[in-house]
């Protein structure tokens, strides 16, 4: 199933998308998509009560926290010249990042002046992971979106911490819907890329993944608890816009659209800002 959020005329409703369509979920007025999560308590099939009219997705869910990997793509470190990680790194972004499809991402210019895409398989967890192993991981998955873990490179590496670079607001779209398991029974064969203003920047396949998700799961419920509605971003390719030559960086007018195959596009527009 295709779930995701939607909002129309003020309300937030969970849907399943089918056929392009947005139909409701049938969950009680007011429920999130996380605290469907949460409980356990999904909806099997939609309400058959047709399409939504004038709903528009939003962020499918805000999760508690947003658990990211960094050099996870062995395209991605040849990029960047950068050695094989014995393990994954593992970092932060902050869940006030968080925005979902057609909202833009702000680019606050007293802050930044190197603002990067990074086109991401994200996982959703769906039940409580604390020291789960490997062989039973993927079974806690809720569902797969696609991420975007847009990147100040300028903070991100000037900072001596990635957080901040990483967490700015906005910096965290996430979308259009989250595709379950049963459709997409082996996260590593899909192909991801990056549009910007039309143009292919990233091009790549989870194939490439360094840890897969099984892994990266079982690392970090070995390390700290995952709860339901958590989200984990896997890692990016080749082609973000810090390592071509000359460098790259989002700007103003802009329009990043991110892919998963299978998943969906996400699309977000760039907006400049001084305070
Ligand atoms: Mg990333």
């Amino acid at each position: 199933m295709r779930i995701g959020t939607a909002e129309r005329d003020g309300e937030r409703l969970v849907v399943c998308e089918r056929d392009g369509q947005l139909l409701p979920l049938g969950a009680p007025p007011g429920t999130s998509l996380r605290e469907l999560v949460e409980r356990g308590e999904l909806p099997a099939q939609p309400v058959d009560d047709g399409p939504l009219d004038g709903a528009r997705l939003i962020a499918p869910l805000r999760p508690g926290k947003v658990v990211a990997i960094g050099l996870n793509y062995l395209d991605h470190i040849r990029e960047a010249a950068m050695e094989r990680p014995a393990r994954p790194l593992v970092f932060a972004k902050f869940p006030s990042s968080v925005i979902g499809p057609g909202e833009p991402i702000r680019i606050d210019r007293s802050l930044t002046q190197r603002v990067d895409w990074e086109v991401e398989l994200a996982v959703v967890v769906g039940r409580r992971m604390r020291d789960v192993p490997e062989g039973d991981a993927l079974a806690h998955v809720f569902g797969y979106t696609v991420g975007n873990d847009v990147s100040a490179r300028d903070l991100q590496f000037g900072d001596g911490q990635w957080v901040r670079g990483k967490s700015l607001d906005t910096f965290c779209p996430l979308g259009p819907v989250v595709v379950t398991p049963d459709e997409l029974p082996d996260p590593q064969t899909l192909g991801l890329r990056t549009r910007v203003n039309g143009e292919t920047v990233q091009d790549s396949s989870t194939a490439e993944m360094v840890f897969g998700v099984a892994e990266l799961l079982a690392f970090c419920s070995r390390s700290f608890t995952l709860e339901p509605g958590d989200v984990v971003l896997t890692g990016t390719p080749w082609g973000c816009g810090e390592f071509m030559d000359p460098q790259r960086s989002l700007a103003g007018g802009d329009v990043v659209e991110v892919e998963v195959d299978g998943i969906g596009t996400l699309r977000n527009e760039v907006v400049e800002e001084s305070p």
